[in-house]
């Protein structure tokens, strides 16, 4: 009674002083939920046991980078913010949305969320970002005050420093939420699949880095004083070479093309030949599931969106839907590990840890969903969510101090 009496009273102290609390939202790109359990993380074991471990992160289907980024920072589904996955067509437009091209990640009229930067700046809250999709969209309302352009190359202890440095900005200067994105765990997990030893190697480099956070915080005298949150945006899955389903050999004369190869294919063809493409992968179904845009199960979220292809195929877990082109090629090349699998497989899931002053310690809860973290965030801020998420507060608020 006493310790929620101080609580409040803090609060209250820190509202009518104007004090915001600072936030640093950290994702670990493809870090699948259980690699947390591989004793290669002791100082992110310090952290959680110190703050908040959830089971696992559930992401949004597909279980694919920039959709679930967008996610976590918007609390909504894909098929409400538009970022429908890593590449996707405006067919009327003639245009496409793709991950590589930087014109199109940065152009604003593909995302129809708003990201937790923009309701904060709303709130006249200072927010930056090292790294994080949609962070970079040219109006210039649309991005945090402070930005990074994407580049894979920045070492890792630099993105760290850069944070410090907007940390001991000024007072006025100095932003309340920053994201922070590191893609190693993606990366090795795709080239050499989950259970490698190269996976385990960016395990320790990304606990590493945790480590070197820590102790920068330190020596600015800031680690007391911030609340930081540590994200997946998806789990990862072996998927081995004899797990291949060549889809073109099943619908070879209907000149359709096939789109994002992998664990989700998308099928777009001639108007008047859909049923019958439909139909025939229907009866052909073996390790795969294949969808009407209009009939996607409710609990994919995954039918509202004009950009959706008409005709959808999830691959079973495991298993990588390819054409005749991407079968040539993957002979040379091919991912050992991927995602984009359904969103309840817990191979998709990713973590979700947090630290602070904000969070309960030393608690543990099951699965979260991505899309709760927006309300979360605004919660923690004490400012009102855009209307119309998919994300629902009391789902996640349980995991703050004073609830
Ligand atoms: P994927 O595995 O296809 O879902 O996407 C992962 C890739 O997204 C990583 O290898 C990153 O290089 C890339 N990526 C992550 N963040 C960004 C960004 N902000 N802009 C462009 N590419 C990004
Ligand atoms: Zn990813
Ligand atoms: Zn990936």
């Amino acid at each position: 009674m006493f310790k929620k009496f101080l609580f409040v009273l803090f609060i209250s102290f820190t509202l009518i002083a104007g004090e915001k609390p600072y936030v640093l939202l950290i994702s670990f790109d493809g870090f699948r939920w259980d690699y947390l359990d591989r004793g290669l993380s002791p100082n992110i074991e310090k952290f959680y046991n110190d703050g908040i471990r959830a089971m696992s992160l559930q992401p949004c289907f597909p279980s694919k980078t920039f959709p679930n980024h967008y996610s976590i920072i918007t609390g909504m589904y894909p098929e409400n913010h538009g970022i429908i996955s890593n590449y996707f067509k405006d067919i009327k437009r003639n245009q496409v949305y793709r991950l590589g091209d930087s014109a199109q990640v940065r152009n604003s009229e593909w995302y129809l969320g708003e990201a937790f930067w923009e309701t904060a700046e709303r709130n006249r809250i200072k927010t930056a970002s090292y790294f994080w999709p949609g962070s970079e969209v040219h109006l210039s309302y649309r991005h945090p005050s402070y930005f990074m352009e994407y580049n894979q190359q920045t070492p890792y202890k630099d993105r760290v420093d850069g944070v410090i440095n907007w940390l001991k900005l000024p007072k006025e200067k100095r932003p309340h939420f920053i994201t922070l994105y590191f893609e190693d765990t993606d990366n090795t997990g795709h080239d050499f699949g989950p259970d490698s030893k190269e996976v385990n190697e960016s395990i320790v480099r990304l606990d590493n880095i945790v480590k070197y956070l820590d102790e920068s915080l330190k020596s600015i005298n800031f680690r007391d004083s911030i609340n930081i949150i540590i994200v997946s945006d998806h789990g990862m899955t072996s998927t081995p070479k004899e797990k291949i389903i060549n889809i073109e050999s099943i619908v070879p004369d209907f000149g359709c093309k096939f789109i994002e190869p992998g664990p989700v294919m998308k099928i777009e063809c001639d108007i008047n030949k859909i049923e019958a493409v439909y139909q025939k992968l229907n009866q052909n179904e073996n390790h795969y599931r294949v969808f009407r845009r209009e009939d996607v199960p409710d609990y994919f979220h995954y039918s509202k969106n004009p950009f959706i292809s008409p005709i959808i195929i999830v691959a079973d877990l495991g298993y990588s839907l390819v054409d005749n082109r991407t079968m040539k090629r993957s002979v040379e090349k091919w991912s050992l590990g991927n995602h984009g699998f359904d969103n309840h497989a817990s191979d998709m899931h990713g973590i979700f840890v947090a630290n602070g002053s904000m969070f309960r310690k030393n608690y543990k809860t099951g699965s979260v969903l991505n899309i709760d973290i927006y309300p979360l965030l605004c919660k923690i801020f004490d400012i009102f969510p855009r209307a119309n998420i998919d994300g629902d507060l009391s789902r996640i608020k349980f995991i703050l101090k004073e609830e």
